[in-house]
């Protein structure tokens, strides 16, 4: 019996192929947890670097608390069952099971006992004599699991135990291996590739694909609340029907539309679980393309379904009729989607090829997915996005959205890779994990940012309060997810709370937020602005010019040095004077250099590969990575190089193959460089800052004011629209329409974990 945790878990094998990135999960004691995803996701590769049998590129694994990443595989108290058994087949099953306890010179008896137990459990007892080669692939399997069964190990690791087996066989085993699992009542962790056996077997499931986890949770949840489009498509069989749509609201009402003719009603129990607004559209054009997903078992045939839901009907053309016996599979042409749709429907109905049906769709499990980034579109997303703006005043930075106003701490401040987001719309991100229900004591209050740490100096945390109203809640197997409106924010605020925490719509709810566990993003919500590991990325130097060169010396603080020479670039066209590809001024005297983070290139040390970032070697910058954060679309890359007074961060697209302490090439761009007039983001903030005496007290009290304003005029407005509704037809005024408001569409951004 044992619980494990497995903490940002790499594994990058010699060569660079990277096979599991940041792996999360904590493993509570009995679990029967099953990694499944296509063929060379990683999962074996994660089960083996928790048998010991792989090295752990970087993270910890703890297995009952206890980090085991350098324990040997034998005092790992952990038992394996492979795909081909490795049994040995000069011993009989008898033997082969005792072999591993005889090893560990168990007295005979107690050998005795634990076998015939184990036989007794699998159903073996009368094949103890036999050898392996006189067993059937089932039996096989059995003895390979009664052999980790008589060792009684903490955790039990299946690597696709039943794949080699024939059909029956599978099935008849699965059963058998989860009543093993309830009568050992011990930690299993089971990889498979088959969507119906971790559907079936696991009491939670991770799925991954290209190493990385997508969702980890119950079957159910799983196959109700898919967090993106591949857990949606992976589960189930035949696969969701997806469709390209398009949202519009009418009349309070959401509607699919789907191709020309088809528009369904999306019900308003399901259509209030739209994390984003935005994508609605109240013109009967729609609003932005979505991915609209709807399982077989929920495209109906029967027509009282279709009859009582006239407003969720579509039509489509039979095309392919598999009867099954129990129930008939539908290949459907309908308008708007490239690809059949899938029905399954009761096998009674006949057909025929070209038959024009009119099917229901139960919208009331609609799945919503966003056309870029694939993430959900409903339920609870990894993070809540919410459209904020940032303010410099008091010699910090704010983030203020509707009636909240939070000061950013400077860790966060320090954090931040564009100085343009100083005063600007951006966009933040907060797990619905991170509201608290009550404030924590002092000590916990107190900063363990690293920096301020090793300077012994607490920084002091305001909390920030958050309080809104509860629209409804969902439950989920481990929390409860509530629906939260917050004044100022068009967008429900997503909280996950404890099952047991009485909380019901109507109410109000007020939470707390540490500032530190704010991701910053980009106004459109789709690239992080900010990151925990950012450095400074400034040196000292000089810069002279040869001829058509300009170099770059760079002398760190720590004593060490380097160089970048970048050529001019001419301009082709006869009259232009050539113009110099860095806009800099030389400078004979050592002066401030400093390069933005994005303005790097990455190739690897060992790959003859200049070609690959198409720039001159003196223009590359070589140094070992000593961390990295990854992003759906970023790497922060922090790297250690001579010649820069601390680590230097690059924030790069495209990143994948490299992994902590891979030497490697930045090539520079020129134009990042700044020489002489870098100001950091401190300094923008006091120059950006509102002159005078303000403060922040002045500044809500302001804030609340113009809001209170606001209200009145909306007041007064509706209050003048409810009164033009009496007013007889001839005398009302034209009706004023409403400025064009859209804000831009966001796009959920997950850090894998
Ligand atoms: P799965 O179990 O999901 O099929 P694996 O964990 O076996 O996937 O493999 C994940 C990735 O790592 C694949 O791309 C595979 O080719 C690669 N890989 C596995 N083992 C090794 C190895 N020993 N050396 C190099 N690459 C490997």
């Amino acid at each position: 019996m044992a619980s494990l945790s497995l903490r940002h878990i790499y594994k990058v094998y010699p060569g660079g192929v990277r096979a599991v990135s940041d792996f999360n999960l904590d493993i509570d004691d009995k679990e029967f947890i099953v990694f499944v995803g296509p063929s060379g996701c990683g999962k074996s590769t994660t089960l083996r670097m928790i048998a010991g049998l792989e090295d752990i590129s970087a993270g910890e694994l703890y297995i009952d608390d206890k980090l085991v990443n350098d324990v040997e595989p034998k005092d790992r108290d952990i038992a394996m069952v492979f795909q081909n058994y490795a049994l040995y087949p000069h011993m009989t099953v008898y033997d082969n099971m005792a072999f591993g306890l005889r090893l560990r010179h168990v007295p005979a008896q107690v050998i005795d006992e634990k076998v015939q137990e184990a036989a007794k459990i699998l159903g073996i007892e009368a094949l103890l004599s036999r050898r392996p080669k006189a067993l059937s692939g089932g039996q096989r399997q059995r003895v390979a699991l009664g052999r980790a069964i008589v060792r009684e190990p903490k955790v039990f690791l299946l690597d696709e135990p039943l794949s080699n087996l024939d059909a029956k066989l599978r099935v008849q085993m699965r059963t058998e291996i989860t009543k093993i699992h309830h009568r050992l009542a011990t930690t299993f962790i089971y990889v498979t590739h088959d969507q119906t056996e971790a559907m079936t077997m696991g009491t939670r499931i991770v799925v991954m694909k290209d190493g990385i986890v997508q969702q980890v949770d119950t079957p159910t949840t799983l196959y109700d609340n898919p967090a993106n489009l591949f857990v949606a498509c992976f589960l189930g069989s035949p696969q969701m029907n997806i469709f390209k749509a398009k949202l519009i609201e009418e009349n309070g009402n959401v509607y699919a539309k789907i191709g020309e003719t088809n528009k369904v009603l999306i019900p308003k129990s399901r259509a209030k679980r739209i994390i984003d607004k935005s994508i609605l559209d109240k013109s009967s054009d729609g609003g932005a393309e979505v991915l609209f997903g709807i399982r077989p078992e929920d495209v109906h045939y029967e027509q009282s379904l279709v009859e009582a839901h006239p407003e969720s009907v579509i039509e489509a053309t039979v095309d392919v009729i598999e009867n099954l016996g129990n129930e008939t599979i539908l290949y459907l042409n309908v308008d708007g989607k490239d690809d059949y749709t899938i029905a399954r429907v009761n096998s009674r109905y006949s057909f025929a090829q070209g038959d024009v049906v009119k099917m229901y769709l139960a919208t009331d499990h609609t799945h919503l997915f966003d056309t870029q980034t694939e993430m959900t579109l409903m339920g609870v997303p990894d993070y809540n996005l919410i459209p904020a703006q940032t303010v410099a005043i008091d010699g910090t930075l704010a983030v203020v959205f509707g009636d909240v106003c939070i000061k950013l701490p400077e860790s966060v401040i320090r954090r931040i890779t564009d100085n343009s987001a100083v005063n600007s719309k951006i966009t933040i991100g907060i797990s619905p994990k991170a509201f608290l229900n009550e404030l924590p004591g002092e000590q916990e209050a107190e900063n363990t940012d690293a920096e301020a740490a090793a300077e012994q100096r607490p920084e002091r945390v305001e909390y920030v309060k958050i309080e809104g109203k509860v629209e409804f809640c969902d439950n989920y197997p481990r929390f409860k997810a509530v629906y939260a409106k917050i004044p100022g924010c068009e967008n429900n605020v997503i909280v996950s709370v404890p099952l047991d925490e009485n909380v019901s719509g109507g109410e109000d709810i007020v939470r707390y937020i540490d500032p530190r566990e704010i991701q910053l993003f980009d106004a459109d919500g789709k690239r992080i602005i900010a990151d925990a590991f950012v450095t400074g990325n400034t040196t000292s130097g000089t810069v002279t010019e040869n001829q058509n060169t300009v170099i770059y010396k760079l002398n760190g603080a720590n004593g060490s040095h380097n160089k970048l020479s970048f050529v001019n670039i001419k301009k082709t066209d006869a009259d232009s004077a050539p113009v110099k590809l860095c806009n800099v001024k030389t400078s004979e005297q050592e002066t401030p250099i400093h390069i933005d983070n994005k303005g790097f290139s990455i190739a690897r040390h060992e790959s003859n590969a200049d070609g690959d970032i198409q720039i001159l070697p003196k223009m590359v910058l070589t140094g070992v990575i000593k961390r990295l954060d990854e992003y759906r679309r970023d790497a922060f890359v922090t790297v250690q190089i001579p010649g820069f007074d601390s680590d230097v961060t690059a924030v790069i697209n495209d990143f994948s193959g490299y992994n902590t302490g891979d030497k490697i090439k930045l090539a520079v761009d020129p134009a990042s460089v700044t020489i002489g007039s870098y100001e950091p983001i401190g300094e923008v903030i006091k120059k950006g800052q509102p002159q005078g005496e303000i403060d922040y007290k002045d500044f809500l009290s302001k804030r609340e004011k113009e809001r209170a304003a606001e209200k009145t005029v909306k007041a007064v407005k509706t209050s003048e629209q409810a009164a033009t509704v009496d007013t007889p037809a001839d005398e009302k005024k034209p009706a004023k329409k409403p400025a064009a408001k859209k804000p831009p569409v966001k796009k959920p951004i997950a850090k894998n974990k």
